[in-house]
């Protein structure tokens, strides 16, 4: 056994051998500790220190840390074997699928299993491309799909792209929510519609209503596949298994990674319907993955989607979630001047408040008071809450108590600070 390291230690090897920059910013949040383990809603850290997460892996831990069915199931199915030899079928691979088959809406019907939301996102793009011989992608301003290349060019925060140019070209980007604009952006030459129906780095907001369901027409009549990007909003998040249900929208493709292995084992995949599947029809190969539906990553699936039914998780999230925002407007009617606006869906909820630096000095005076809330990447004026799905009412107060003194303590550190 190694002997254990100090945190400074620890941190001192980040800055030398990881990333110097990174290293301040996870210093500057009020959270530089080092994670020891975790369990349900909670994160300690080594040193006996314990944390309520209410970041949840951005959206990973949706079932909680450690959940001990899918432990239990990968412990068994690590003693006979874990990747895959690539030569064989895969017998968890295979329920999976057919397990994604019926949990999915609609038609959609064949899996293709990776690794990460980017690499499922870039391999949904691939395939549209191949099934409609198209080029184009439409896809939303502020919209967050990963940072591999492909899922780069149809995210939507400049800066993250810029540097980066020339990427995938041939995209056009459109403000979210304005059907109006998207609608005049699509034509015969678009291969995708690429779309978070609940935008979470972007800075959690909802579809409006009817907005998914015009995208499908607007798809259906121009020959364009619908690719919802659900890596974060999927699996219970926003109170129903998939976002699209919300508005009864059935995608050509369906993107998910993040809470699909209960946060255990990393995951990506994506369905589609019979149709798209045509574009492997006589090149199976085509697209591949080394590691991908290997018969550890099926199995934690497997086990996580056995949670969701046992504990039923996504009424759970949708009546937390409710809960939990309205209380959260409560707070926006008591301190205006710092918050602008409730918004999300489930358990998906943002808290936008009216400047970067409010933002950030209620995550870290929460972090002090061990709560772990985290901003969105492409906004960080908005505050993001993604707890497990099973969350309680007392630990949901918790974070409210402590988000309401974090504000309180807020307020009276600007005072008379800003003039507007
Ligand atoms: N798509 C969405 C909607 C995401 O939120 C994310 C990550 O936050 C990704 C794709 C990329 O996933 P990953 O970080 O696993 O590559």
């Amino acid at each position: 056994m190694t002997e254990e390291l100090s945190t400074r230690e620890i941190s001192r090897m980040y800055r030398e051998y990881i990333n110097p920059d990174l290293t301040r910013v996870i210093r500057i949040t009020g959270l530089g500790t080092v994670e020891d383990h975790a369990e349900g809603c909670w994160v300690w850290d080594n040193t006996g220190q314990k944390y309520l997460d209410m970041a949840g892996g951005y959206g990973v831990f949706c079932i909680g840390h450690s959940h001990p069915h899918v432990i239990e199931a990968i412990e068994k199915q690590l003693h006979k074997m874990s990747l895959s030899a690539k030569v064989f079928f895969t017998e968890a691979q295979a329920r999976l699928a057919k397990k994604l088959a019926e949990i999915t809406p609609g038609d959609l019907k064949f899996t293709f299993f990776c690794n990460s939301g980017t690499e499922a996102v870039e391999g949904a793009l691939k395939i549209a491309r191949l099934r409609t011989g198209r080029t184009v992608f439409v896809a939303m301003e502020n919209a967050f799909h990963g940072k591999s290349t492909g899922s780069l060019a149809v995210s939507g925060r400049p800066n993250y792209r810029a540097p980066f140019a020339p990427l995938m070209p041939e995209v056009r980007h459109v403000p979210f929510g304005d059907f109006q604009t998207l609608e005049s952006a699509v034509d015969e030459s678009v291969a995708a519609v690429i779309i978070e129906p609940v935008q979470g780095e972007g800075g959690i907001h909802v579809a409006p209503d009817g907005y998914m369901q015009k995208i499908r027409e607007v798809c259906d009549k121009h020959g364009a596949l619908l690719i919802a990007d659900e890596v974060q909003t999927g699996f219970g998040r926003t109170g129903k298994m998939f976002a699209v249900n919300h508005w009864n929208v059935v995608p050509d493709i369906l993107v998910m990674a993040k809470a699909l292995s209960g946060g255990i084992i990393p995951i990506g995949a994506f369905i589609g319907t019979p149709n798209v599947w045509q574009a492997f029809k006589g090149r199976p190969t085509i697209h591949t993955s080394t590691f991908g539906g290997s018969a550890l990553a099926c199995t934690a699936g497997l086990a996580t989607l056995e949670v969701y039914e046992k504990e039923n998780l996504c009424e759970k999230s949708a009546q937390s979630g409710a809960y939990f925002k309205g209380r959260l407007q409560e707070l926006a009617g008591k301190y205006g001047e710092i918050i602008k606006e409730v918004r999300g869906l489930g358990l998906l909820l943002g808290i936008e408040t009216t400047r970067e630096e409010y933002a950030g000095s209620v995550i870290s005076e929460m972090a002090h008071r061990n709560i772990i809330a985290v901003y969105t990447l492409n906004q960080p004026k908005v505050i993001r809450f993604e707890p497990c799905l099973s969350i309680g009412r007392e630990e949901i107060d918790l974070c409210l108590k402590s988000l309401e003194e974090s504000l309180a303590k807020t307020r009276s550190m600007f005072a008379g600070k800003f003039n507007d």
